[in-house]
């Protein structure tokens, strides 16, 4: 599942070929992909994108200051950029026609093999109401974010172990399965200990990891474990930095004792019992 280092090399990607594009035509090929909220099925034609942000596990793309794309790649969603035609394979649901200053026509084909993804257009004061994207918690990358904000809102999940909370999206946006373990694992905290009882010391250990891990994912374009790939069908590389995710029973990088694997909140976790202590 593209987690956040992916969709930011989705964007930094995307942003070069498609920003200051005029939108020709948004056509659905499968329905119930693209949820439009505006009342206008032809709201997108003629509109250029003006932005392309990340917020959390979402894309945003600015179509002006008053229509807004937003997409959630889930499982197995993609964006393929095309210069030609695209000829459309099963499982590319959305195709967006682009008119590229200087370049000509260009295409955007949102595939998803699992179809979980969604891609909504919508007016941004409408954005609030995608339950997922209202209720994120701050942006780990975020320099504004300090230790005693990650450690408070911790705190409101006391009752839920460590792993679950950074899950939720509500404490820190943007970290699934890969980046959480592997936060874990390099600030040394055991992801079965209480979101709840973590010290300032631990708090802050933990910011400082996860933003080490994170801009290390987003330099090395992300994690290509399953079938994630950018927008031009580059994959990742941040596989080969995993010290956790995907090794349980090898040896820890750090101690050599075998990785332990867990499942908390539903997801396989893996940790080292000897470096990550309750
Ligand atoms: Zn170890």
């Amino acid at each position: 599942m593209p987690e956040l280092p992916e969709v930011e090399t989705v964007r930094i990607s995307l942003e070069p070929l498609i920003l200051g594009s005029r939108i020709l035509e948004i056509r659905e090929q499968t329905a119930g992909v693209l949820y439009n909220w505006t009342g206008q099925p032809d709201v997108a034609g003629g509109r250029t994108v003006t932005g392309l942000r990340r917020r959390g596990k979402y894309l945003l793309m600015d179509l002006g200051p008053d229509l807004l794309l937003v997409a959630h790649l889930r499982m197995t969603g993609q964006f393929k950029y095309e210069e030609q035609p695209p000829v459309l394979r099963k499982h590319d649901h959305i195709v967006l026609s682009l008119e590229k200053p200087g370049t000509g026509p260009v295409w955007l084909v949102f595939h998803d093999t699992r179809r979980f993804g969604r891609i909504w257009l919508l007016r941004p004061d409408q954005a609030s109401q995608i339950a997922g994207l209202s209720a994120l918690g701050p942006e780990p990358l975020d320099p504004q974010l300090d230790s005693e904000t990650l450690r408070l809102r911790l705190a409101r999940h006391s009752r839920t172990t460590l792993k679950a909370a950074l899950l939720a999206q509500t404490v820190v946006a943007g970290l699934g399965n890969i980046y959480v373990d592997e936060s874990l694992f390099l600030s040394g905290i055991n992801p079965q200990r209480l979101a709840g009882s973590l010290s300032l010391e631990e708090a802050d250990r933990l910011l400082t990891c996860m933003q080490k891990i994170l801009q290390a994912a987003v330099n090395a374009r992300g994690t290509s474990v399953k079938d994630y790939v950018d927008a031009l069908n580059v994959r990742g590389s941040f596989q080969y930095q995993l010290q956790v995710y995907g090794r349980a029973g090898q040896p820890c990088t750090q101690c050599g004792k075998p990785l332990a694997k867990t499942r908390l909140a539903g997801r396989t976790t893996v940790y080292c019992p000897q470096c990550q202590p309750v």
